[in-house]
């Protein structure tokens, strides 16, 4: 498998910096990832080089000091990479070493460098071959240290399909996470609950993680059935009312668009979805989202969907109004009409798609219009 064919902006950089004089290598998910066969999603660098030398040496590149405060800088290429200084002390020996073994996992103690190879002095091949998730250095240690890493554990359990070594899931008992920040909590969560082996690490998340992230113990593994990441979310969050998944979601860190798509689907998460009544769902919500509240149902239910889907797309297909945008009418047909412009207009035109979508007016524009008269005036006065 070796050796690591990096991307192009990658191998500039470790060139410049290695040429310069300094040392310059891959670490982490990316060695894990290419001894695994996986294509790598970020190329993380580490090197003996302080920021100002790198920002010296790669003078021209467009850099950010995105993590400055424990020496990590992103260089703009063909894409971003963060190189990271050795977190040891300048002038000590074996840098590499040590900045290893302040890294979590055996299997994301690995570094690659473009001449002299692989460095993994924690047996990172070895658990790579054996499936197992193992600390560096004393579990219990290290869960102390760092609390988040029991919730990375399980995490690379979720991603990975790996088991846990014995001292390090027994270390797992003993952990605290409330002083992890929640945005910390929310990262790894959220590649928890993408993880192709998610049902199955769910069902030995240790007590300490479960405190952390009650919602992780109503989850059955059905509810991580699907793809899309808003229907896991939703699954994962369905128990809670819609504030307590506001303030969860929040507390996690989650972007606003997801935290919202969350909350629509899973307030409706309780609700059978019934052929008839897709033009229904249609007028409430966006089509990509009742998509999703069908994956939702059958994650929740084992109940495939298919009679209410195939219901769906006929009603996308027929051309029937199911939103104000598809109603024969507009605002300004009544403004013409002669009503005032003002809200009542919004009012009168949702009472015309009601009536169009339960089949008791065709989406005409006569007949709508005629519908529409006694109710202008009602509202009028
Ligand atoms: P992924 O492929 O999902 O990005 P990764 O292993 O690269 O996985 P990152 O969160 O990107 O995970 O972290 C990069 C590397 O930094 C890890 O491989 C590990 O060596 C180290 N690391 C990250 N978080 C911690 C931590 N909390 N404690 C110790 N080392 C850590
Ligand atoms: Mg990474």
């Amino acid at each position: 498998m070796f050796p690591i064919m990096p991307p192009e902006g990658a191998q500039i950089i470790l060139n410049r910096l290695n040429s310069a004089g300094h040392e310059a290598v891959l670490v982490g998910g990316c060695i894990r990832d290419t001894l695994m066969g996986l294509p790598p999603h970020d190329w993380d660098m580490a090197s003996s080089a302080s920021p100002e030398a790198v920002k010296m040496i790669l003078e021209g590149f467009r850099i950010l000091e995105t993590g400055i405060k424990h020496g990590t800088l992103t260089i703009l290429l063909d894409r971003p990479y963060e190189i990271t200084t050795y977190r040891a002390p300048e002038n000590s020996a074996c840098r590499l070493f040590k900045d290893l073994a302040c890294r979590d996992f055996t299997i994301n103690a690995m570094a690659y460098h473009p001449n002299s190879g692989l460095t993994d002095p924690f047996g990172g091949q070895k658990d790579i071959q054996a499936r197992i998730i193992r600390c560096v250095g004393s579990p219990k240690d290290r869960f102390a240290e760092d609390p988040l890493r029991a919730l990375r554990a399980v995490r690379f359990q979720s991603t990975l399909g790996f088991s846990i070594a014995p001292e390090t899931r027994s270390a797992l008992d003993t952990v605290c996470l409330d002083p992890v920040a929640g945005e910390r909590i929310g990262s790894e969560l959220r590649a928890l609950l993408a993880g192709k082996y998610a049902a199955r690490a769910l069902t030995e998340t240790p007590e300490p993680v479960l405190a952390a992230v009650p919602e992780l113990s109503t989850l059955t593994p059905d509810a991580l059935s699907s793809e899309d990441e808003v229907v896991r979310l939703a699954a994962f969050f369905h128990m809670l009312s819609p504030q307590s998944i506001e303030k969860a979601m929040r507390r996690l860190a989650f972007s606003r668009e997801l935290t919202d798509c969350t909350v629509q689907l899973a307030s409706h998460a309780d609700e059978p979805l019934v052929p008839a009544d897709a033009l229904r769902w249609l007028s409430k919500m966006p089509v990509r989202q009742i998509r999703r509240l069908a994956a939702l149902r059958f994650a929740l239910t084992g109940q495939r969907q298919d009679a209410f889907l195939k219901a769906l797309e006929s009603a996308l297909d027929s051309g029937h109004a199911y939103s104000l945008k598809t109603l024969a009418v507009s605002g300004s047909d009544l403004i013409a009409l002669g009503a005032e412009p003002g809200p009542k207009l919004g009012l009168v035109l949702t009472r015309l798609l009601d009536a169009v979508i339960s089949g008791n007016l065709p989406n005409e524009p006569d007949a709508l219009l005629k519908a529409a008269q006694p109710l202008l005036f009602e509202h009028a006065r």
